[in-house]
């Protein structure tokens, strides 16, 4: 869970076994960069690690969250190893 920090966000990075957070998300710059396993870049880069899909394909699964303006909640999301279409949930209208 990231949670609000000044400037951005910061959280738990998925990337490594982290337990401390070192996650930043900076939601000015829309980057992100661990401090401790030094992965980062934008937020699809970090759909493309984390679904491990292809740059278009990222693109795509953060259309249906950008319109929130909460793309980056994406970002609280655990790494699914079954990759859903699209999950839905709640906001079905
Ligand atoms: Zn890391």
């Amino acid at each position: 869970m990231l949670k609000k920090n000044g400037k951005g966000y910061v959280g738990l990075c998925p990337f490594h076994e982290d337990t401390n957070p070192s996650l930043s998300v900076n939601t000015q710059k829309n980057l992100w960069q661990c401090f401790s396993c030094g992965t980062g870049g934008d937020i699809i880069r970090f759909v493309e690690l984390m679904d491990k899909v292809a740059f278009p394909v990222a693109v795509k699964k953060l259309d249906d969250s950008m319109h929130s303006k909460e793309s980056y909640l994406y970002l609280t999301r655990s790494p699914d190893k079954t990759n859903k279409t699209n999950t839905a949930n709640g906001t079905n209208r």
